[in-house]
């Protein structure tokens, strides 16, 4: 998978940097409001009953701020936080092994939720509906059934991909939340904060031109924002003027809207290889050498909210939005009947 500085996904130089910008408490988190207050008021019922916070799912595009918000949930209430992933439990017995460690009301972060295998689950089901643990332990005549308590927990789960989560274990959060893309408003907030806290001047021209290009993410933003910073102190005098944050963006080759080369890549292949769709996801893969998995978690959300593609039962279709941002004629579709034109318009109907 390309290692993309606008892609929402962990990147190493984004450990450091994660330490000092991770919001702690939730009137930190930027953004997001719904979202906020039902957490608050779903922490507070859950402190006066005296009892731990109902299982939570988080889903949303890479870097949207679902870890964070496990950890600001955890601070909140006051509480351990254990952080693993769907990939890293391979069996029944590590699952096991984690809940039976967890102390009451502690928080269960699980990254990847829908990647979890389904042995995993079903040891994972119980303990979530009655805080009780039951798995064989051994294979053959050496086999054990183990069943026993564990203390109430809550489990967080995050994933990319909502419809990917099996249904029984969906249904097991009481709590589910989608993370959507930030407005610009929020970015600008997040940006100001962030600024702060490294300690770097950042004008209003500078916030504004870094929020346009951080496809309303988060960590994308914090990324730019660390980039800009760098060619403030090395190429001007340490303010993040527009002017400052234009060039140093300019030399990162990312376009006014946040779109690197895959983006372009992705789109370009809809349009001059396929006139604009109907095209599926795994050809649109092949031809840039991407996995189709990745594009659909990855490149397609963002491509979707600008309106630059759309997903059809025939596969994907590049919009009149994204031929302009293209530039590109937008093509005649209205011309004699041909094999395209029926696609299109079964599309359209
Ligand atoms: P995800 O788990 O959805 O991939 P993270 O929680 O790891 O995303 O967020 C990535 C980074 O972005 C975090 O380290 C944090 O610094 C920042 N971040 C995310 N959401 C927010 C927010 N709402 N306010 C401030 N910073 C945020």
């Amino acid at each position: 998978m390309a290692d993309r500085l606008v892609g929402g996904q962990t990147r190493e130089e984004d450990a450091a940097l994660d330490r000092s910008l991770r919001p702690r408490k939730l009137a930190d988190f930027v953004g997001q409001e719904k979202v906020k207050e039902n957490l608050r008021i779903a922490m507070e019922a859950a402190v006066q009953r005296g009892e731990p916070l109902d299982h939570v799912l988080f889903y949303g595009p890479p870097g949207m701020g679902k870890t964070t918000l496990a950890s600001v949930i955890a601070a909140e209430m006051g509480v351990n936080i254990k952080v693993t992933s769907g990939p890293a439990i391979e069996r029944a017995g590590d699952m096991a092994a984690i809940v039976t460690g967890l102390s009451a009301h502690d928080l269960l972060f699980i990254d990847e939720v829908h990647r979890l295998g389904r042995v995993v689950e079903e040891v994972l089901y119980p303990a979530m509906e009655d805080f009780f643990l039951s798995w064989v332990m051994g294979k053959g005549l050496g086999a054990r059934s183990i069943n026993l308590k564990v203390p109430p927990f809550t489990l967080v789960g995050a994933t990319t991909r909502f419809a990917a989560v099996a249904a029984p274990l969906r249904s097991r959060f009481g709590i589910v939340y989608r993370l959507d893309f930030y407005d610009q408003k929020a970015i600008q907030e997040l940006l100001r904060r962030s600024a702060a806290i490294l300690g770097v001047e950042a004008q209003p021209e500078g916030v504004e031109e870094m929020a346009r290009r951080s496809r309303g993410t988060p960590r994308i933003a914090n990324r730019l924002l660390k980039r800009v910073r760098d060619y403030a102190q090395v190429a001007a005098d340490g303010v993040i003027t527009g002017e400052v944050a234009k060039k140093a963006l300019g030399l990162l080759e990312i376009d006014d809207l946040g779109l690197d080369q895959v983006d372009h890549q992705v789109l370009s292949a809809i349009v001059e290889k396929f006139d604009g769709g109907p095209v599926g996801l795994e050809t649109i893969a092949a031809c840039i050498n991407e996995e189709a998995d990745t594009i659909m978690d990855v490149y397609e959300p963002y491509l979707m909210q600008l309106g630059f593609l759309s997903r059809t039962p025939r596969g994907r279709v590049a919009t009149r939005l994204a031929y302009n941002h293209l530039g590109l004629p937008y093509p005649d579709r209205s011309g004699p009947p041909g094999l395209q034109k029926s696609l299109w318009q079964e599309q359209q109907a």
